[in-house]
């Protein structure tokens, strides 16, 4: 991306010479969009207070987030006034289900879809344009006919599946912070930090050296990321080091309107993050795919060591 360096003549110049060269540099340069999930308002001791800090590290980057919303964690007044302050805010709101469940064994496309209409039903008047679902864990299904089901059933109501490129396991961090605070309240949470920022940025450079791979470019990404203490901790540091290393924050709304988020992977297992699934698609990756792509398992040797 050409910076704006105020002199019209050269902004011209520049214009009008681009190279080939210079063009794939600016789109070499990852950008990635920040996406929530879950809006779990309830496991938090001032609701208010972090949702406050999450939208204002928004606002003082003028960024627009994604929040894809347990439909019962709506269904209430602090619930409705959150998904109301992202709304004013400009943020996109997505169906995330009602009740979380997995589209896993066990859960029949019959019961899923109910789930996911029920979510419709209270949020339908939130959602953001074009609407977009995104299934809890990523789980798409276990059989290739469920998984087409759901995909059948989404397209008829106009959703689009809200891809994660970027997956992680900040949920997990937050889980290990939120037992130590209650073992130790005084403990210094920012001894999370930068074990965190590790976590994603090393997420962050195995999907897009995957993207490179599988599709031949770095393609926007979408980071999944939960709604919650960790966050609203360390999201203004999450921004920083991506910004710092040479990435762009993009908007929600511009990244998902690349091409890339209206494929539908051939793959099985289903769901992870669409760069998993599309690497598995072509099948020459397979040594590396580990699954589930991301998982409480990968992470928990390296808090235990660190004593956190
Ligand atoms: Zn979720």
């Amino acid at each position: 991306m050409i910076q704006d360096t105020g002199n019209t003549s050269r902004r011209a110049f520049l214009a009008g010479s681009l190279s080939a060269a210079a063009l794939r540099g600016a789109q070499a340069r990852p950008s990635v969009a920040i996406t929530m999930d879950d809006m779990h308002w309830m496991r938090l001791a001032q609701p208010m207070q972090v949702n406050g800090r999450i939208l204002s590290i928004a606002g003082r980057h003028n960024l627009q987030f994604a929040l894809f919303v347990i439909g019962q964690n709506a269904d209430s007044d602090t619930g409705r006034a959150i998904v109301r302050g992202w709304q004013a805010a400009g943020h996109l709101i997505g169906n995330h289900t009602w009740s979380h469940r997995r589209y896993a064994a066990g859960m029949t496309f019959e019961d899923f879809s109910a789930d996911v209409l029920r979510g419709d039903a209270v949020l339908k008047d939130s959602l953001s344009s074009p609407r977009l679902f995104r299934f809890p864990t990523l789980a798409e299904g276990d059989t290739v006919v469920k998984r087409d089901q759901m995909r059948e059933c989404l397209r008829q109501h106009g959703y689009r599946n809200g891809h994660v490129t970027i997956d992680a396991s900040d949920w997990y961090y937050d889980a290990r912070l939120a037992e130590r605070l209650k073992r130790e309240p005084g403990f210094d949470v920012k001894r999370f930090r930068q074990p965190y920022l590790d976590h994603l940025w090393e997420r962050a450079q195995f999907y897009d050296g995957l993207s490179r791979r599988v599709l031949g470019r770095s393609v926007p990404h979408t980071l999944l990321i939960h709604y919650n203490l960790l966050n609203s901790l360390f999201l203004e540091d999450v921004l920083g080091m991506f910004i710092q290393r040479g990435w762009r924050i993009a908007g929600a709304g511009e990244t998902f309107q690349d091409a890339v988020f209206q494929r539908s992977p051939n793959s099985m297992p289903s769901g992870q993050s669409l760069l998993w699934a599309l690497a598995k698609e072509s099948g020459k990756f397979d040594s590396e795919l580990r699954y589930p792509g991301e998982d409480d398992v990968y992470e928990k040797p390296k808090l235990d060591r660190l004593g956190l």
